[in-house]
């Protein structure tokens, strides 16, 4: 079976990220296994024609397999009321797509030096999932603004939102490789259910969720908390499930404790489709200098051929996902080629030679 994949470069770094993924996977996977289609959409593409995310994109990414894009979001590019384009290629994917839940692998790799105490690869390795699509971003651009005086938005709930969330978070714990230093498969419930009922209500779904997974502890901790325990005791954790803003936040924090955005990878996933790209913006800063760490969006093709390898029973793909992974991880180790982001002098192009002659 072959594979239609969606490819969008973006914005920034995008495109210098996205296509050093593309050789990697046509390296990894032979070139008749996966059949990529190059589409338009971000910032730059709304600058120029006026659509952030073009229909034919929009149609090509409802019938691809998957999506693999490098980043998108550029500042100052704005709508006619002001407002930023930003990520909004990604966040109406997210909701036409309905791509629910968004994961984040925080795991600390060989040759990435952690900036905690003395941790070593193996020792932090856990999930976060974000729920997607409510919480407090959905109200996005239909908060209310009172002339100079008062601005407010909406944080959403619902039974059926966290839910979904919450079973794709029991169902990956029982399906994770890596666990928690004591072994107990669990899920940590991340809220503020002691200041505002929409996280009670958040917290008391999933604990009707985890009735169904007896052999998956439920665990909670509060947002602000939760940032001190990843730092102090990052091996306890195996999954994170938590509501949109805070999913976003703790994430980011997730990634500092192993090395950072350059090495951090995603995916946001729904029942039908998955979109994969590293967590780091487009990085307007380095952009076009060849300075990007591609690491970051490898790691993320990988997690696609291993979403792809799950779902359509293909245990070719799941080896070379892991043929990736291992490439990636081999070259940050041997230390030769290091990017700029881990303190080397590794150019984007020079990190995915040494990939691709890994994998060779
Ligand atoms: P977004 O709003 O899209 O999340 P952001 O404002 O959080 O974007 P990023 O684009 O993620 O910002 O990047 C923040 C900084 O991290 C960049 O300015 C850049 O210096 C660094 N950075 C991010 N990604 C990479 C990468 N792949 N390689 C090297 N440095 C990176
Ligand atoms: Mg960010």
């Amino acid at each position: 079976m072959s594979y239609d994949i969606v490819t969008i470069d973006g914005d920034g770094i995008g495109p210098e990220v996205c296509q050093a993924s593309i050789a990697v996977l046509r390296e990894a996977c032979g070139s008749d296994r996966l059949n990529f289609i190059a589409c338009e959409g971000g910032a730059l593409h709304y600058q120029r024609s006026g659509q952030v995310l073009p229909d034919d994109t929009l149609a090509a990414c409802r019938s691809a397999h998957a999506m693999l894009h490098g980043a998108a979001g550029l500042p100052g590019v704005t709508y006619p009321d002001g407002t930023e384009v930003g990520n909004d290629l990604h966040l109406r994917l997210r909701f036409k797509l309905d791509l629910f839940a968004n994961v984040r692998p925080i795991r600390l790799l060989r040759g990435v030096q952690c900036p905690l105490k003395d941790w070593q690869p193996g020792q932090i390795d856990y999930v976060i999932v974000r729920e997607n699509t409510e919480g407090l971003y959905a109200s996005r651009g239909g908060g209310v603004r009172l002339r100079d005086e008062l601005a407010t938005d909406t944080l959403v709930v619902t039974r059926k939102g966290v839910e979904r969330v919450a079973r794709f978070a029991f169902n990956l714990s029982r399906q994770r490789q890596g666990a928690p230093r004591d072994g107990q498969r669990r899920v940590t419930v991340c809220d503020k259910a002691n200041i505002l009922n929409s996280y009670a209500f958040f917290r008391a779904v999933c604990t009707e969720v985890a009735q169904t997974y007896a052999d998956v502890a439920i665990d909670y901790a509060y947002a602000d908390a939760i940032t001190v325990h990843m730092i102090k005791k990052p091996d306890f954790y195996d999954v994170i499930v938590a509501e949109n803003m805070f999913g976003d936040i703790i994430s980011d924090l997730g990634a500092g404790t192993v090395g950072g955005l350059g090495v951090a990878s995603s995916a946001e996933l729904g029942e039908h489709h998955g979109l994969f790209q590293g967590a780091h913006g487009s990085a307007p800063d380095i952009a076009g200098q060849d300075a990007a760490s591609p690491v970051a969006t490898m790691l993320s093709a990988a997690l696609m051929l291993r979403w792809l390898g799950e779902r359509h029973a293909d245990a070719a793909l799941l080896g070379d996902a892991k043929r990736i992974e291992t490439a990636v991880e081999e070259v940050l180790a041997q230390g030769l080629v290091v990017p700029a982001d881990q303190g080397g002098k590794a150019r984007c192009s020079e990190f995915t030679q040494a990939v691709l002659h890994q994998l060779r």
